[in-house]
């Protein structure tokens, strides 16, 4: 029901602040794509609405969907000092899924010579789908000191160099990280699944550049047209999984107890301030370096597979970005004092625009870079950080073309096989464990990712810069 909306700009729809919501919800998005978002967004956006300590608006980005509690494309920041929460359901369970690209220094006919070969070369390195384990097998204190370090722990182990470090949010690792506050539960199904891609949607892609929007950003990135790139699509795997599900159970009582009325469950939260909030942070900042040291470990064994076929490749790194986290930032507010916040991205991007203190100097002109996935059949974007995007959204951005239908629907509407063929003939090479998942992720179960980008531009929350079509797709 989108009655309720007011226009308030050519793609932001205000939800008026009513019954028990403290602030009111903003949905980012074209007439088109709010008129095509499930009912459920709008909702979702009013509940997280009334939680305690929310400020300023309840966000939804072009590529929202239903979520649990929270939906995915959404954003809130609450302040501690306020009775702020922080919300398990509003981070999501694979915490600090993200994307990062690499540059490959080679151009779309180099890559079409060995395009076969390196399908099947990566398909045999990367570890992917359900349950598949990695090359490496952490003890207790190895555990612990990969929660604490993220991509930092990763390159001291040997996965990549320092200079990869500059090009992570936060270089590399985030601060504030609890091991302790880690089930063993957790631990144990991370064991052995470091440097695994995971099932479902995530994805490592080589992609070629092949148009250009914003000539001055793609300078800055080191892009040009033809140029190939390679994308890792994923996030803390088990480890963040069991941590959203322990932390769910304990919010759901604290909850109660602390006398927070949720209109949903599943948005169950702790104070910021309270001890489980606090272990609640210090165990989700664990799942971020994890999910760090992740995207830094395939990096690796991507360079690996790159320069067994194609000798003296090297794949910098451009950047790599989280799109399911609770941060700790500085953000100013309306009457102009700054604040610290904590920002709920789920399933939307960190957006920072040009000249924010968190960017390497390369990039601090024109603003941070915004990964974002399409499909394995369509296309990919890169978008980069508005001025203005902190007083928008508190500098964040969608992360992808959000799916259009269920997982179940695309099922029942294609089979992997005539997905995986048709795409062959297109020149795109997908690799992947299971046909049933290739069907669930068939490129038309996602909306148009050109309109949704489109939308995120328009609105002010990121720049188009580059347009990025697949060659291959190794998908878990
Ligand atoms: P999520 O983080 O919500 O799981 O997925 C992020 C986005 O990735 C989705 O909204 C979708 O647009 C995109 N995506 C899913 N599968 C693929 C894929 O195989 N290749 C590319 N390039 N993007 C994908
Ligand atoms: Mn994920
Ligand atoms: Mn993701």
């Amino acid at each position: 029901d989108t009655s309720r909306l007011k226009r308030r700009g050519p793609c932001a729809w205000e939800l008026p602040a009513t019954g028990r919501m403290r602030v009111p919800g903003v949905i980012f998005a074209s007439k088109e794509l709010v008129q095509e978002m499930d009912d459920k967004v709008a909702e979702q956006v009013a509940n997280v609405a009334s939680l305690p300590g929310i400020v300023d608006a309840s966000y939804a980005m072009p590529d929202a969907h239903w979520g649990y509690g929270f939906p995915i494309g959404g954003v809130a920041a609450f302040d501690a000092d306020e009775g702020g929460v922080v919300s398990a359901g509003g981070v999501g369970f694979d915490i600090s899924c993200g994307v990062r690209t690499l540059h490959t220094g080679l151009k779309e006919a180099d890559l079409r010579a060995v395009q076969k070969p390196l399908a099947d070369l990566l398909f045999a390195r990367i570890p992917a789908g359900v349950g598949s384990t990695g090359a490496l097998h952490l003890s207790a204190a190895e555990m612990d000191a990969m929660l604490r370090g993220g991509a930092r722990w990763a390159v001291k182990a040997g996965y990549g160099s320092e200079a990869d470090l500059t090009h992570i949010e936060e270089h590399g690792c985030v601060t504030g990280a609890d091991p302790a506050a880690v089930s063993d539960m957790a631990k144990k199904r991370q064991r052995d699944e470091m440097g695994t891609l995971g099932s479902g949607n995530h994805y490592l892609e080589v992609q070629v550049m092949d148009e250009v929007f914003d000539a001055v950003a793609a300078r800055a990135y080191g892009l040009a047209v033809g140029d190939v790139v390679v994308s890792i699509h994923c996030g803390s795997r088990g480890l963040g999984h069991q941590i959203g599900t322990d932390f769910l159970r304990e919010m759901v009582v604290a909850a109660s107890q602390a006398g927070i009325a949720l209109p949903d469950r599943e948005l169950a939260c702790a104070p910021i301030k309270s001890a489980l909030g606090q272990r609640y942070l210090g165990a989700m900042r664990a799942g971020i370096n994890c999910a760090l040291a992740n995207r830094q470990i395939l990096t690796h064994l991507a360079r690996e597979a790159f320069a067994a076929l194609l000798p003296g490749a090297r794949l910098p790194l451009l950047y790599d970005v989280s799109h399911n986290t609770c941060k700790e930032e500085t953000h100013t507010s309306a009457d102009g004092h700054k604040r610290r916040l904590f920002v709920h991205r789920k399933g939307a991007t960190r957006a920072f625009g040009p000249g924010h203190a968190e960017l390497p100097p390369a990039f601090g002109k024109v603003g941070q870079p915004v990964l974002i996935g399409g499909s394995m059949g369509t296309a990919s974007w890169i978008l980069a950080g508005a001025a203005g995007a902190e007083e928008r959204a508190f500098g964040s951005a969608c992360h992808g073309a959000g799916r259009a239908m269920s997982r179940n629907a695309a099922l029942r509407r294609w089979h992997g096989r005539d997905v995986v063929d048709e795409l062959a003939a297109k020149g795109i090479l997908i690799r992947s464990p299971s046909f049933r998942g290739v069907a669930e992720e068939a490129p038309l179960a996602y909306k148009d990712v050109a309109e949704v980008v489109e939308a995120a531009d328009r609105a002010g929350l990121a720049r188009r810069v580059a347009r990025l079509r697949p060659l291959i797709c190794i998908k878990g």
